[in-house]
C-alpha cells in the first residue's frame, strides 16, 4: 500500500447532478463463484484473466479513495467474495477506516458456502451484519437453483455466523413456480433466529440459459398474498440500501422488499458499484461506466483516480430502465449480476 492511500485525507464529498450524496460503495471483488444460480449465470461462464482483475492492494486503494470522498458504507460482493484468495487481507485492511471513524459499515453479500470458515474472521474485522443469499429451504430445489450449491453447507455457515455474533439478512430472489409457496416457511425460519428476510424481484441482467419472464414474480403480488396470513406493519427501518421494510406482528421479525420493477427506487439512490476490473457503474440498470483501473495503475498518486471518479459521478443518471417484457428478447442490461454484484 502506498502512503497516499494509507489514510484518508478529507476531500470534497461526492454529490451527483441530482443532489444525491454518494455514500455507499458496492465492490465486486471477483467475477468467480462456486455456484451457478440459474437466474444469475449461465452454467458455462468464461471468467476474466487474472491480469484484468484488480489486486487486493488496488482494491484497497480504490475503496479508500471513495472513503476519502464520503463513502460511509462498503459492501464486498461478487461473484462469490469469499472464494477470492486471501480476501480476509482486504477486509482487515479496510477495517482501519472503521477504527478511524471514517467509515460506518463494512459488510459482505455471500452465498454462505465459505462462512463456516470465515465467520469469526469477518467479525474480528469489524463486520457486524452480512447478507446471505438463500432462495429455498428445500435441498433438492436449492441444488436445482444454484446448480452446484449444497444447502447443508450454507446452513452450517449461517449457524457459524450467528454463533460469531454476526447479524444476518437472508436475501431470497422471488421466483415464480419455484419458491413462491415457500415464503411462509422462510419467514418462520429466518425470524426464529432473529434474521431479517429480504425478497428481491428478478432483474433483467445478463443473458442466462432460460427465459426470465417465466421466473418473474412481482413482489406487489407476494406482499398482497402474505397479508392474507400475516400482519405486516410498515416501519421506517433503513439499512442504507433500497429495501422497504415491514414488521411481521406474529414473529416480531422484519421482511424487506426490493422492488426495482414494481416500484422504482432511484430517487433515493446513494450508491455506485465497482467491478473487480475497476469499472465504475453509476447505476445497476444502465450500461454507462467509467474505467478506474487505468488511473489506478497509471500513477502512484491518487489524483488521476479522484479526477476519474469526479467525472463519472457527474454522469450518474437519474434512474434505471428495467423492463421485463416478452417483446424484448434481450435483457435490459447485458452484463450479469455477478459482474457488478447484488
Ligand atoms: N455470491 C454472492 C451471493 O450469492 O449473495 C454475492 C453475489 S450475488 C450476484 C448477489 C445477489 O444477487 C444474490 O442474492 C443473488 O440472488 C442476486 N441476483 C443475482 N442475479 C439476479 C437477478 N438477475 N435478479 C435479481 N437478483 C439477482
Amino acid at each position: 500500500m502506498n502512503s497516499a492511500s494509507a489514510g484518508v485525507a478529507n476531500r470534497t464529498p461526492l454529490i451527483d447532478p441530482f443532489g444525491r450524496a454518494i455514500s455507499y460503495l458496492r465492490v465486486s471483488v471477483t467475477d468467480r463463484c462456486d455456484f451457478r444460480c440459474v437466474y444469475c449465470m449461465a452454467e458455462d461462464m468464461t471468467f476474466l484473466p487474472k491480469r484484468d482483475v484488480l489486486s487486493l492492494e488496488e482494491l484497497d486503494r480504490l475503496c479508500s479513495a471513495f472513503v476519502a470522498r464520503g463513502t460511509r458504507k462498503i459492501r464486498l460482493t461478487g461473484g462469490e467474495p469469499l472464494v477470492r484468495k486471501d480476501i480476509m487481507t482486504l477486509f482487515r485492511s479496510l477495517s482501519r477506516h472503521l477504527e478511524s471513524g471514517a467509515m460506518e459499515e463494512l459488510t459482505v453479500t455471500t452465498n454462505g458456502s465459505q462462512l463456516a470458515r470465515y465467520a469469526g474472521d469477518l467479525k474480528a474485522c469489524g463486520v457486524e451484519r452480512i447478507n446471505v443469499s438463500v432462495d429455498t429451504l428445500d435441498p433438492v430445489k436449492f441444488k436445482a437453483i444454484t446448480r452446484w450449491g449444497d444447502l447443508a453447507k450454507v446452513k452450517a455457515g449461517i449457524e457459524a455466523a450467528l454463533a460469531a455474533g454476526l447479524k444476518i439478512k437472508i436475501n431470497a430472489v422471488a421466483l415464480k413456480g419455484v419458491n413462491e409457496h415457500e415464503i411462509d416457511d422462510m419467514i418462520r425460519w429466518a425470524h426464529a433466529d432473529g434474521m431479517d428476510l429480504t425478497l428481491i424481484e428478478t432483474m433483467p441482467l445478463g443473458d442466462i440459459d432460460g427465459d426470465r419472464t417465466d421466473q418473474y414474480l412481482p413482489l406487489s403480488q407476494v406482499r398482497a398474498d402474505l397479508m392474507d396470513r400475516w400482519t405486516l406493519q410498515d416501519i421506517d427501518y433503513q439499512t442504507g440500501g433500497p429495501a422497504r421494510y415491514v414488521r411481521v406482528a406474529e414473529t416480531g421479525g422484519r421482511i424487506g422488499f426490493i422492488t426495482p420493477l414494481t416500484h422504482n427506487f432511484c430517487e433515493s439512490c446513494n450508491r455506485v458499484r465497482v467491478t473487480c476490473t475497476g469499472t465504475l457503474y453509476m447505476c445497476l440498470g444502465q450500461d454507462d461506466a467509467a474505467d478506474l483501473r487505468l488511473p489506478l495503475r497509471q500513477s502512484e498518486s491518487d489524483a488521476p483516480l479522484h479526477a476519474a471518479i469526479d467525472e463519472a459521478i457527474g454522469r450518474k443518471p437519474k434512474g434505471h430502465d428495467f423492463i421485463i417484457d416478452r417483446r424484448r428478447a434481450k435483457p435490459a442490461v447485458s452484463r450479469h449480476m455477478s459482474v457488478t454484484g447484488g
